[in-house]
This record gives C-alpha cells, sequence and structure tokens, in this order.
C-alpha cells in the first residue's frame, strides 16, 4: 500500500476518537492563556503515543517531536491553538460548553483535535519517513500578544529549528471536503489604535467659550480616511476603521473630551509603520490647529501573515494529491489578524484553510458567532492531511 492510502487508511480508524476528542474539548473550553485543562489533556495524550512531550512553553503551550529515519535530515512543523472566546454557545448539541460564557467558537477544538490524530498517523508510521515533525500546541492565538510570540520567544522555533512552518484552520465559508490555498500575503497585521481628543467642555449655547471636542473629533475621523486614500500605494491592502466614539455630552452640554477607537489592518510592515506614523501625526495637528490636543495610543497587535509561495505551492501539490485538484481552492485575500503571522515572519510558513461548511446540516454560522459549529468529517481530512503535507514536505529537497 502507498503511503497516501496507509494515512487515510489510518485517519478513517482514527476518526471516531477524534470525534470523541472534539467533542471533549468542545465541551470544556478554556480562554486565551487559560488552557490548563487542554494543555494537561494534550500532554496526556501524546504521553499515551509514546513521546515526550515538552510543556509549559508561553505558559501552557506543549511542544513534542516525532522523529522518523535521519531525523536530522528536516524538520517541519505542525501548529494548533487551543484557546476559546469569551462568547456564550447557542448550539443545542449534546457536546455544547459547559463552561458559561467561553466557546471554542474559531474551531480551535479542531486543530487541536486534527493535530493530535496527525501525531498517531505519524507516530505509527514514523518508520516510513525521513526527518522531524515538531508538533506545536500553542495558546492564546486570540489574545494579544499572541501564544505565537511568546513561544518563539522562549524557543519554539530553535533545536531544532523548522524548515518549515504549517499550520491549518477551519473555514465556515469553504464546503467540507474542500481546501483552501493562497500564496504570498494572506491575512492582515493588526493594530489597535485609541485617540483622546481634549478640548474645554461648557455649554452649548457658548461654543465661543468652548474648544468643542466632538466637532474636532469628526474632522480628525474624515481627515484620517484620506491616509488609505492617498498616501498608501493602491495595490497594497490596508483598512483604517474606526468602530467607536465617545464623547459623553448633551444636547446642550460640549463635553471636554472624545475618545476614538479604531482599528489599522495592513498586508505590508513597511507601509503599517509610516501609515501608523501619518495617524498619529495628522490627529496631534488637526486638534492643536482647532485649539485643542489629541492624545494617540496604538496597541499593536500580529503582523501580517505572508504565506512562503514556494512552500506554498509544494503543500498545495500534496493536499491536491491527497484531495482530488478538483477539491483545492484558491483563498482571498482577508484583512482579519492570526498570531500565526508570527511563525511566517521568522520561517517559511504555510496557512492553509480546511472547509467545515455543510448547508444541507445547517452547519453555516461564522467563526466568532455563538452558533458556529464545523461538519466534524472535516476532522478525518483535516488530521490526514496535515500528516500527508508533512511527510510529502520532509521528503522534498
Ligand atoms: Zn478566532
Ligand atoms: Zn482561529
Amino acid at each position: 500500500m502507498n503511503l497516501i492510502d496507509k494515512i487515510k487508511g489510518l485517519a478513517a480508524d482514527q476518526f471516531e476518537d477524534s470525534v470523541a476528542i472534539r467533542r471533549h474539548l468542545h465541551a470544556n473550553p478554556e480562554l486565551s492563556f487559560h488552557e490548563h485543562e487542554t494543555s494537561a489533556f494534550v500532554v496526556e495524550k501524546l504521553t499515551e503515543m509514546g513521546l515526550k512531550p515538552e510543556h509549559g512553553i508561553a505558559g501552557t503551550g506543549v511542544v513534542a517531536l516525532i522523529e522518523g529515519r535521519n531525523p536530522s535530515k528536516k524538520v517541519v512543523g505542525l501548529r494548533a491553538d487551543m484557546d476559546a472566546l469569551p462568547i456564550f454557545e447557542a448550539n443545542d448539541i449534546s457536546y455544547k460548553s459547559k463552561n458559561e460564557g467561553v466557546m471554542h467558537a474559531c474551531g480551535h477544538d479542531v486543530h487541536t483535535t486534527s493535530l493530535l490524530g496527525t501525531a498517531k498517523i505519524l507516530t505509527a508510521l514514523k518508520d516510513e519517513f525521513e526527518g522531524t515533525v515538531k508538533l506545536v500546541f500553542q495558546p492564546a492565538e486570540e489574545k494579544a500578544p499572541g501564544g505565537a510570540s511568546i513561544m518563539i520567544k522562549e524557543g519554539v522555533l530553535e533545536n531544532p529549528r523548522p524548515n518549515g512552518m504549517l499550520g491549518q484552520h477551519v473555514a465556515p465559508n469553504i464546503p467540507v471536503g474542500k481546501i483552501g490555498f493562497r500564496e504570498g500575503m494572506y491575512m492582515a497585521s493588526t493594530d489597535e489604535i485609541y485617540l483622546t481628543v481634549k478640548g474645554q467642555g461648557g455649554h452649548g449655547a457658548a461654543p465661543d467659550q468652548c474648544i468643542d471636542p466632538i466637532l474636532v473629533a469628526s474632522h480628525i475621523i474624515v481627515a484620517l480616511q484620506q491616509i488609505v486614500s492617498r498616501n498608501r500605494k493602491p495595490t497594497n491592502p490596508s483598512v483604517l476603521t474606526f468602530g467607536k466614539i465617545v464623547g459623553l455630552g448633551a444636547t446642550n452640554v460640549i463635553p471636554n473630551e472624545v475618545k476614538i477607537d479604531g482599528t489599522f489592518r495592513n498586508m505590508n510592515e513597511e507601509w503599517r509603520e509610516k501609515g501608523l506614523g501619518l495617524i498619529k501625526k495628522m490627529a496631534e495637528t488637526m486638534a492643536e490647529s482647532m485649539g485643542a490636543t489629541c492624545q494617540f495610543e496604538v496597541i499593536r497587535g500580529y503582523p501580517y501573515l505572508e504565506n512562503n509561495p514556494e512552500l506554498t505551492r509544494k503543500i498545495r501539490k500534496a493536499a491536491e494529491a491527497y484531495m482530488g485538484k478538483e477539491n483545492v481552492v484558491d483563498l482571498d485575500l482577508w484583512m482579519a489578524g492570526e498570531d500565526f503571522a508570527f511563525y511566517s515572519q521568522v520561517v517559511d510558513s504555510c496557512f492553509y484553510r480546511l472547509g467545515t461548511r455543510n448547508e444541507a446540516k445547517g452547519i453555516v454560522s461564522g467563526v466568532h458567532t455563538p452558533t458556529f459549529n464545523v461538519d466534524e468529517n472535516a476532522i478525518e481530512i483535516g488530521m490526514g492531511l496535515m500528516a500527508w503535507n508533512a511527510v510529502s514536505e520532509l521528503a522534498n529537497n
């Protein structure tokens, strides 16, 4: 039997156990940086497979190596995130979240389950491939500064250093049975912007005796919208959105200050820095020209996610062999953030999407919604494909 069929067979054998694991994780979700039980569960499962997991990296992170023949030949890293979101689950299912207000609404239960399944397949086949697979179970994808950035600081990309990193994420907009790829820039850097406009409050009937921060804030918002349209290269994706403005005056009260919160998202690190500088300067000088002040604060999020084109082409080819060419689709740019981006800034990386949608079963809700769910058949595909992608990449020169 060839390797691809062996992997498919092992994934099918493992499927029922994997669904049970996924339901266990789904029912017991934990928030970012608090994945203690999940992490202990992962360690237990890896130990049962005969692996020697190292835990406690970035708090709850777990790393384990599966060594094939000639283990130093090449190293491929496989990443799964383990955290859930602060959402009240609205699904009526037997494995509904038991941890009220916390929900696996981004499919990280599926990612953790799939990588455990992949580990099981690869340990069974370790005499059939050369090189080493590094399993990375990380905390806190959903919360800045991101579990990936801390794991990297704590050395996850060293000893041994992966030649490439692969990550797989559920996709509720792609039908189960299909996989999506995109070469090059894929997801955005995410920075949070907080502006505080300070004026001088007073009676709404006496604006001449005030410095109206509502008016100043309005000018700032309109002016800042021209930064992306006039200063950024048109072929370079960039979004500036202000989703919150708070000025607590009244119909007849001019307030002292107005707060404006927004997000700045990009796919180019140079423009990201330049854009942040322009936003700061324009907000400050616009306020100053109107007699007010504007404080600029930025909380830096994840960098943009770059899918190494050469690695992505190779993994896509492997996926086509596993899934059939007709089941591999192109992904659009997506201006959301993803902390897998940190790995992509250090080593060649490929982040692809696992279809989980099933309209016939009513599984259509988006990630981060209270009714999000997946077609669990995706787990069998996810774990087998990840195993196949890893051994294919190890075999590539
Ligand atoms: Zn998410
Ligand atoms: Zn996610």
